[in-house]
């Protein structure tokens, strides 16, 4: 088992819905507080592509590409 990763992931935001996953780094259930995020200007509204989620547990990040839907993350 890794130790968690020391230091703060820097400009990272804040997760405001729940997301829960599994961290394919510590096998651990991660419900991460930050994340980055890969957004593509819309007339409509922005469009996330992507988000990397920081690990709730051992503070690794995870990729998670998104389908097309407006932003309401
Ligand atoms: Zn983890």
């Amino acid at each position: 088992m890794n130790a968690p990763l020391e230091g703060t992931w820097q400009h990272a935001s804040v997760v405001h819905r729940k997301v829960s996953y599994q961290c394919s780094h510590c096998g651990k259930a991660s419900t991460p507080r930050r994340k980055y995020k890969c957004v593509e200007p819309n007339r409509a509204g922005p469009i996330t592509r992507g988000i990397i989620y920081i690990c709730s547990e051992c503070n690794r990040p995870t990729f998670m590409e998104q389908t097309a839907k407006p932003d309401t993350l």
